[in-house]
């Protein structure tokens, strides 16, 4: 089918010839004709060669492409799309999910899908759209999901309404798009059991994208003393009490998370009493404590959501991290976070280079930590890399 036509301006297309996914305003000609938000469309440089296939939108990114050889739009496409990611995932887990059942099959331009989050949780795929061109093919999205699926999704539900609350259209609640069942669903993690509560809970339900920083901090935790600040559900929480923490302490200012973290206590049959769940600001409880702590976990939501967040959010950082640094034993060991877009890993390496200076402890860095793999980055979209993260030890 003939999509409308996106004319480049002259020397335009050098980006989308790198396979860059996004088109800026800026290098579009006038419309020829009026595009409504989301509508396909067929990019052309400025002699009418084809660039691509993308969804219009009317931002400053105002496409987003989706193809970048011509291809009709049909099923097939999004089939193949689907079926492209979900083989990428069985080699990054051997073909085995019998230990890990709940991943991230589709990482928006990471898996070449712009404006796309699929997370699957064990028989239950969430999916969330970022852009109304992605949104309008919800349909085409579950018969890929179940044509690659197979027998083995129970449940699709779309959670867009909060990604894209902006928009009139969309103002509907999220929906069941397939089956029916209430969540929480139990997702095994390596071997660990959760509830995750995809209608309630944040995001998709459960921050997949610390798994195998999880793992890092289990193989260090026998014996010591944790405490594990932004803990949501109880990720690093679960983790360490199941690899022998002596005593872990859990904060977060969400009642509704904590009470999900007690859960997943009993789900993995942990002993609750080295365990204490407390509601707080964080900043506020470090601030208290003793420096008593073996490893402290700083996992904060973005303090950054823009650009021009960056600066005030660099400041977060480091007052944060300051605190906590202070607060760890000699030869202890701080695990901190960003998922902050803006706040890129040089950056962050530097707040907490700071971060140590103010709080006047020596400190090296053991490991850089990062997203898993099924996040990936599109080499061409350096903005998809947004979690980083430093494992440091504090004599
Ligand atoms: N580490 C978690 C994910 C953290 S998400 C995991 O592995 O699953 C960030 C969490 O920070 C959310 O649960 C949110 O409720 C919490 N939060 C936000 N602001 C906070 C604050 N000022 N003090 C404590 N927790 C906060």
């Amino acid at each position: 089918m003939p999509y409308k036509i996106i004319k480049l301006k002259a020397d335009k297309q050098h980006s989308v010839k790198r396979f860059h996914p996004w088109i800026f305003s800026g290098a579009m000609q006038p419309l020829l004709e009026p595009i409504t938000e989301g509508e396909l469309v067929t990019i052309k440089d400025h002699k009418d060669n084809f660039l691509a296939i993308a969804h219009y939108a009317s931002g400053s990114i105002s496409a987003r492409i989706i193809s970048f050889t011509e291809v009709e739009i049909d099923q097939s496409f999004w089939n193949n799309k689907i079926y492209n990611a979900f083989e990428v995932r069985k080699s990054i887990f051997n073909d085995d999910f019998s230990n890990t059942n709940c991943y991230r099959l589709i990482h928006a331009e990471g898996d070449q899908l712009p404006g796309l989050i699929v997370d699957i949780y064990n028989d239950a795929a969430i999916v969330q759209c970022h852009s109304i061109g992605m949104w309008q093919h919800l349909e085409n999205i579950k018969v890929a999901l179940l044509h690659v699926y197979k027998n083995t999704l129970n449940i699709i539900f779309d959670k867009s309404s909060e990604t894209l609350h902006r928009n009139q259209e969309t103002e509907n609640k999220n929906q069941f798009i397939y089956g029916d069942k209430i969540s929480p669903t139990i997702a095994t993690e390596n071997k660990l059991q959760f509830n995750i509560d995809w209608i309630n809970g944040q995001k998709t339900g459960f921050f997949i994208d610390q798994r195998e920083n999880r793992s890092l901090l289990a193989k260090i935790c026998l014996n010591k003393k944790v405490l594990n600040t932004f803990c949501y559900t109880g990720g690093f929480s679960i983790y360490a009490l199941a690899s022998g923490a002596s005593k872990v302490v859990s904060i977060d200012s969400s009642q509704k998370a904590l009470e999900m973290l007690e859960q997943n206590l009993i789900l993995n049959k942990l002993d609750s009493s080295n365990h204490e769940s407390i509601k707080a600001d964080a900043m506020d409880y470090i601030k208290k404590i003793d420096a008593d702590f073996d490893i402290i976990i700083l996992d904060p939501p973005a303090f950054a959501k823009n650009i021009h967040a960056r600066h005030n959010a660099v400041q977060a950082y480091k007052r944060l991290n300051t605190e906590a640094i202070k607060k760890i034993k000699a030869g202890g060991i701080l695990f901190t976070f960003s998922c902050s877009q803006v706040v890129d890993k040089l950056l962050f390496k530097n707040t907490i280079v700071s971060a140590a200076i103010d709080a006047g402890r020596n400190a090296r860095i053991l490991n850089h930590l990062q997203q898993p793999s099924d996040h990936p980055i599109n080499i061409f979209h350096p903005e998809g890399e947004y979690l980083k993260g430093l494992m440091v030890e504090i004599d």
